[in-house]
């Protein structure tokens, strides 16, 4: 037990990270493309269908995505709640699933729309496990934007929502 707790003691007493080792990573955070104006009004008008479908009898809070693939193609889902709740699916979850059910497996852009951006609210950004599962199929520059049923809110690149993140090339694959 003494041993322990020593141990524990040492570990709490390392020395603090300096500024150098706080800096961020050196990979870009640029957006990979520049969506076109009719890009993103099409991102916007699927997402914003999708958003109408939802199945949210719980939150009351519909999401709807849209997925720009490498194709050119868009795909669109909406959250998917469940009476037990752990099973409920996300928008965007829903979104990627159309898009490799489609045949790709690279996102160019994402558009999630949701009730934020209202009232002062805070905009509708993928959740946690989301931006893990864009990192799936997307580069650190994919722009993720948001937007709610009638303005457009702002835009990030998944390495500024997702930073130092966990992907395929840490394990050479696909
Ligand atoms: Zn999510």
């Amino acid at each position: 037990m003494k041993k322990t707790s020593g141990q524990l003691r040492n570990l709490g007493s390392s020395k603090p990270l300096n500024s150098h080792e706080l800096r961020p990573m050196n990979h870009t955070a640029t957006p990979c493309m520049p969506l076109t104006q009719a890009q993103q009004q099409a991102l916007l008008q699927a997402a914003r269908a999708a958003q109408r479908q939802a199945y949210a009898p719980y939150s009351h809070y519909p999401v709807g995505a849209a997925v720009l693939d490498d194709q050119g193609r868009i795909h669109a889902g909406c959250n998917v709640e469940n009476a037990a709740y752990p099973e409920g699916l996300c928008a965007e979850a829903a979104a990627l699933a159309a898009m490799v059910l489609a045949g790709s497996t690279r996102v160019q852009a994402v558009l999630v729309v949701g009730q934020g951006g209202k009232n002062n609210s805070i905009w509708t950004t993928p959740c946690g496990g989301c931006r893990q599962k864009l990192r799936e199929f997307g580069a650190p520059g994919l722009p993720i934007l948001c937007a709610n049923d009638t303005d457009l809110g702002p835009g990030y690149t998944l390495a500024q929502l997702l930073p130092e993140s966990f992907g395929p090339d840490h394990l050479g694959t696909p």
